[in-house]
């Protein structure tokens, strides 16, 4: 079983770069954003609630996204592995995944930390927002939500090198080279 978390900065190319390994490694793909895109196109309960959240760019509270997690991992228990993608982005969330997974004596084999300049991924977010029509890739939304990438997600940075698991990939150039550095890596985790 091969677990990744794929991480970075929102506009980093995190679900682009998922979409590659998926294809290269048969893993199953877990992204908290898009579950809760579906949510909110749905109008269900959950998607009022994280809409809010969402078009503020601030993160859902840690307990109702650890819950999401936990019943979409339970349906994927059987995949060969699993790629986390917008997940974890607190230091509880990784404490949370780390308790589901060693349950059943797994855990996160690898982290990917997708590095790219703040200049470039304000301007890959606004050009997505006009080409995807996101309603939170817009000037104000983008800015807080780096501000929350920088207060609460790169501690994760920390806490995975202590992991020994933490990989920085250098997140500019072509969609290709990007993906020949994480084959590199991948590639010394694969039996
Ligand atoms: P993403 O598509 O991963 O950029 O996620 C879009 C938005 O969904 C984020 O700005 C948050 O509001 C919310 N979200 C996604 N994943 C998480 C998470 N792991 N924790 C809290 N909020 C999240």
């Amino acid at each position: 079983m091969l677990n990744i978390v794929i991480f970075g900065a929102p506009g980093s190319g995190k679900g682009t770069q998922s979409e590659l390994i998926i294809k290269e490694f048969g893993l199953e793909h877990i992204s908290t954003g898009d579950l809760l895109r579906v949510e909110i196109k749905n109008k269900t309960e959950l998607g009022k609630i994280a809409g809010q959240y969402i078009d503020k760019g601030q993160l859902l509270p840690d307990d109702l996204i650890i819950d999401i997690l936990a019943n979409v991992l339970e349906e994927k228990k059987n995949a060969k592995g699993i790629i986390f993608d917008g997940y974890p982005r607190t230091i509880p969330q990784a404490e949370a995944l780390k308790k589901m997974l060693n349950k059943h004596n797994k855990d996160v084999n690898v982290m990917l930390n997708l590095e790219v300049e703040e200049e470039e991924l304000i301007n890959r977010l606004i050009a997505r927002g006009l080409i995807q029509g996101r309603s939170d890739d817009n000037r104000e939304t983008i800015q807080s939500r780096l501000d929350v990438y920088h207060s609460q997600t790169t501690p994760l940075v920390e806490y995975y090198t202590k992991e020994g698991k933490h990989h920085a990939i250098k997140g500019t150039g072509s969609i290709e080279s990007i993906f020949e550095q994480i084959k590199t890596i991948l590639a010394k985790h694969v039996g």
